[in-house]
């Protein structure tokens, strides 16, 4: 891996201000190669318990300054990662595999969260209420939970990071956090960038480790944690929150999606098929907000299919960190096999191979662009998300039967909708259970708005103006005069 600062590139965890390599280690790989591109710390629940116990006193010291104090080191801790964006973005390709374009674009997307968390600290408030009693006054302030757990996933290694990260350390929390095993290297960066920046010891501590039943366990029994942050699967949220329940967290579950795409005969068919194409094979399919059923109106079926199958078809696989790559290779042996289980199933349950539909020709865990027709509600694809380069299209009729059928999972996500009617477009969205609605575009997400989900899909929101309330409690203050 050539970086213009090798610096970056750290396998040790970071504790209380220090790297700690602790007795083990694991192997990260390339997904696109397969080459170990490093051995990391293999940590566990003693090191987890010792982080907590660095997090509690740093994080009353953090919570101490002033607002606008820490906004100030955030700021730096920003710039910090888009003066190095090139460097973190090839540590990101080369762990996780998504294009580096895709990567660059991680970085400022997730380096977005901190310099508008860092805005957001300074605008904490609390209230002021006009009084029942006449004798008393009745206030309430906004203070920072304390310490808490969180746990990221592999395919937004810096993202899902910041995203849980910066409104916490902003509100004067502070932190233990587990990145996934397979991409820790690109969270180890970022806290050496946060040292850089000024940010105390002990506010943000990153355990890396392999047993992660271990480390999340310790987290949430720990009662000194009083949050708990999560984004990945929706079985892994679940046992979070039951063991969360003896001592009784606050939780934000960023779980798993089941994105409908919905293109009514009015939709524009340019801006259709670009949001199509940027919502499924965004990093390979691999999000929890990529159209997993896309669902077409009669009229324009055939069609939409036609150009689909075109510009998937045209799509150049490949290497991320190679020139003009549009899709890397899948995470790991076991992404591939639920993706070939999936294929196989609507193929025996008569789906239509329109592009596609096998591993890719370069091997490894490549995975051809694929495009199926002739969809139907008894195919696991309906019921749980591919997360891979597969679009599956079923045809509709009427808006009752589209939305009927978008709604008949147990998650609630993301849903995409193409239409020109204004009327229609508002009518749906509001049919539609989901936490997010991305209307005539297929990428929706920015720090501005509200990212979260219903149902299944998990508790709270990230971004915007609401994400720092959940690293927040608020306390009534009743002052009798
Ligand atoms: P994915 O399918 O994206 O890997 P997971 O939910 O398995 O989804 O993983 C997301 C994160 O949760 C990773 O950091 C992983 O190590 C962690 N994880 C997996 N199992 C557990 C568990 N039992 N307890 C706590 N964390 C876990």
């Amino acid at each position: 891996m050539k970086l213009n600062d090798p610096t970056l590139l750290k396998t040790d965890s970071y504790i209380n201000g220090a790297w700690h390599g602790g007795n083990t280690r694991f192997a990260v790989t390339n997904p696109a190669t397969g080459d170990v591109i490093a051995e990391v710390a293999d940590l566990g629940a003693a090191e987890t318990t010792a982080a907590i116990d660095a997090a509690v006193p740093a994080q009353k010291a953090w919570a101490a300054r002033t607002a606008k104090d820490r906004a100030m080191v955030m700021r730096k801790w920003y710039e910090l990662i888009m003066a190095n964006a090139e460097d973190l973005a090839v540590i990101l390709t080369t762990e996780m595999g998504k294009p580096l374009a895709e990567a660059k674009g991680e970085i400022a997307y997730g380096a977005s969260f901190i310099d508008w968390f860092a805005e957001e600290a300074r605008r904490v408030c609390g209230d002021v209420m006009e009084s029942p009693i006449p004798d008393k006054r009745f206030l309430t302030f906004k203070q920072p939970i304390g310490v808490f757990g969180a746990i990221t996933p592999w395919n937004f290694p810096i993202a899902m990071i910041t995203r849980k990260v910066a409104p916490g350390i902003a509100a004067g929390c502070a932190c233990v956090l587990k990145p996934a095993e397979q991409t820790p290297l690109s969270a180890l960066a970022l806290a050496e960038l946060a040292e850089r920046a000024g940010i105390p010891a002990g506010v943000m501590n990153i355990v890396t480790g392999m047993d992660a039943p271990a480390i999340g366990n310790t987290l949430c029994a720990d009662d000194r944690i009083r949050k708990m942050t999560f984004t990945g699967s929706t079985e892994v949220g679940r046992i979070l929150m039951q063991q969360s329940a003896h001592t009784l967290k606050k939780m934000s579950l960023e779980l798993g999606g089941n994105a409908p795409l919905i293109v009514f005969d009015d939709a524009d068919l340019d801006v259709a098929i670009a949001g199509a194409m940027a919502s499924k094979y965004r990093n390979a399919g691999q999000t929890c907000v990529c159209a997993n059923r896309i669902f077409v109106q009669d009229g324009v079926y055939d069609e939409f299919a036609r150009r689909l199958t075109e510009a998937s078809a045209a799509m150049k696989v490949g290497n991320g960190m190679e020139e003009g790559v549009e899709q890397g290779p899948i995470i790991d042996s076991q992404g591939l096999d639920k993706i070939e289980r999936h294929v196989a199933d609507a193929v025996s349950k008569g789906a239509e191979v329109l592009t596609g539909g096998h591993r890719h020709e370069l091997g490894g865990t490549y995975y051809q662009p694929t495009v199926l027709a002739n969809m139907s509600s008894d195919m696991m694809m309906f019921g749980e998300e591919t997360f891979g380069p597969v679009a599956g299209l079923f045809r509709f009729t009427s808006d009752d039967e589209a939305v009927a059928m978008a709604n008949d999972t147990e998650f609630g996500l993301a849903a995409y909708i193409f239409t020109d009617s204004t009327s229609r477009l508002f009518r749906v969205s509001e049919a539609l259970e989901y936490g997010m609605v991305s209307a005539n575009t297929g990428i929706f997400s920015s720090e501005v708005g509200p990212f979260g989900g219903v149902k299944s899909s998990g508790l709270g929101r990230e971004g915007s103006k609401y994400g720092i309330d959940e690293f927040m409690e608020i306390k009534f203050v009743c002052v009798g005069i």
